[in-house]
């Protein structure tokens, strides 16, 4: 006997994402969470495009774009003067296939607001107070002890219980990976008088970045997040009077210009990948599965996208028969993207590569998965495996059609199948962004399978199970 299916360990963006994804198909899941109440910083405060895609096919991305708003232009300083504008991201403008053009600064605490609401909604719950101390599993199901009140027994566990996960170190699943950066880095939330609020901050002392000091206003707030890195070996002091000294130190602000820290805390930049993603009954995801610099905005939208990936695949195998070997296409598609995007935050981090296009994570998809089939003689622009883009066709606005649990089958300049009644069919002509042919979309949004003809769609399709 199970107390759950899904046992969610972990209530930050991964863990509360992977609840709704499971709340809205029905899925019995818990979500437990060691404090007594969700994290509240800013550290992940820049939602990718594709991350917006995401939020906007569970049902949470209106209430995102009202807490947060576009990434300020940085503002150099020196000596109290304004040396000149700094872009932090290339920008590239929204396109019919792509809405969402430009990273969107909500802080973290906020965004996981939004999604904790969405889940209660949705009728999910987070179980505060519940520290998971050791996991066992078997041929049936995982249990979870707790540092206190009894045991919870599910069929699946996802460890979604950040960089130092407890979940991985009892499963015996290593993880690899180096500091990227040995100095000390000081992150706060901040209120500061004295700064403008359309300027993201940079207060560049001499050549070396061990005092770079940072202040970006956070949107929909009155807050600041102040970032300051210091020498190595640096004893950081976290307190009001701490933050106030490195401000006093290396800006033209008063320490008491700093009239508030609400949050802050330490890190040391630092990236590492599992070794495998999946360990019997148990999957890692988001930060437990892989840890990247803060540079470049990749940990918190790979995060998301992970228990994207999961949701869907997990509900197939608990809701509708499929084969639980479909679990082991989380790690095959989740852990190359993963490495790429870790490549990349350490590159941006390392001032060698602009957060640019890749930043957006939109032009990932799973082209070499094995759940990927493209069948057409001659394929167009889009091709199994990847991101379906948005497009309007016959009227119909193809993100308004992906939205929700289902697949969706697009034809376009093909002859209409009658497609199972769990699959959503769109229909028109050859459209440019697609090309011609049968594109069946995931419930994650990439194409999974692309044909001339219908033949080989049901068995592609019973894969996934009999709904
Ligand atoms: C300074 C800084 C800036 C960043 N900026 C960005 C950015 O701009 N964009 C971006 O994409 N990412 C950014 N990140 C990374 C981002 O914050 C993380 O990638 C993200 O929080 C990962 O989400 P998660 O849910 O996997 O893990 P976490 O957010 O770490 O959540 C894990 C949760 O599990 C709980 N937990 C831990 N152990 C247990 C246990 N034993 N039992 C029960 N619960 C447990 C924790 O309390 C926590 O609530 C930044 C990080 C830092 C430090």
């Amino acid at each position: 006997m199970s107390d759950t299916d899904v046992l969610v360990v972990g209530a930050g963006p991964t863990g509360l994402a992977l609840g709704i994804d499971l709340a809205r198909r029905g899925i019995a899941a818990l979500v437990v969470e060691r404090g007594d109440e969700l994290f509240p910083g800013s550290r992940g405060k820049g939602l990718q495009p594709r991350t917006m895609e995401v939020f906007d096919d569970l049902g949470v991305l209106e209430a995102i774009h009202a807490a947060g708003g576009g990434y300020p232009v940085g503002m150099i300083w020196r000596n109290g003067e304004r040396l000149g504008e700094h872009h932090i991201a290339d920008r590239a403008g929204p396109t019919e296939d792509s809405p969402y053009d430009e990273p969107w600064m909500v802080p973290q605490w906020r965004t996981q607001r939004i999604l904790l609401e969405r889940l209660e909604e949705l009728g999910g719950e987070v179980a505060f107070g519940r520290e998971v101390t050791g996991v066992t599993q078997d041929g049936d199901g995982v249990t979870a002890r707790f540092a206190s009140g009894g045991p919870v027994r599910a069929r699946y566990l996802v460890a979604a219980d950040g960089g130092r996960s407890v979940v991985r170190r009892a499963v015996g699943v290593g993880m690899t990976g180096e500091e990227v950066d040995p100095l000390p880095t000081l992150v706060a939330d901040v209120r500061i008088t004295g700064l403008d609020r359309d300027n993201w901050h940079f207060f560049p002392q001499g050549e070396g970045a061990e005092d770079l000091l940072a202040v970006c206003p956070l949107a929909g707030t009155k807050d600041f997040q102040l970032v300051a890195r210091f020498a190595a070996g640096t004893e950081v002091d976290l307190s009001l009077e701490g933050v106030r000294r490195v401000v006093a130190a290396r800006s033209h602000l008063a320490a008491e210009d700093v009239t508030e820290v609400r949050w802050a805390s330490e890190f040391r930049p630092r990236v590492a990948l599992a070794d495998r993603f999946r360990a019997g009954r148990v999957l890692l995801a988001g930060d437990a599965a892989h840890v990247h610099s803060p540079a470049g905005g990749q940990g918190l939208n790979t995060s998301v996208q992970d228990a994207y990936n999961l949701g869907w695949k997990l509900a197939a195998v608990l809701g509708d028969g499929a084969q639980a070997s479909l679990l082991d296409t989380y790690e095959e598609e989740r852990r190359p993207i993963a490495a790429r995007m870790l490549d990349l935050s350490t590159s941006v981090h390392r001032g060698e590569t602009r957060r640019g296009g890749a930043t957006r994570q939109l032009g990932l998809g799973y082209p070499g998965s094995t759940l990927t089939a493209e069948t057409r003689t001659a394929p167009g622009p889009v091709r199994a495996g990847d991101r379906a883009p948005d497009a309007t066709v016959s009227g119909v606005r193809l993100f308004d059609a992906f939205r929700g649990p289902h697949w969706t089958l697009l034809a376009l300049g093909a002859s209409v199948p009658a497609p199972p009644a769990a699959v959503r069919l769109v229909h028109g002509p050859a459209h440019r962004t697609y090309g011609t042919g049968l594109f069946l979309v995931r419930p994650d949004g990439y194409v999974g399978w692309a044909g001339d003809t219908p033949a080989g769609l049901p068995e592609y399709l019973a894969r996934f199970g009999g709904r």
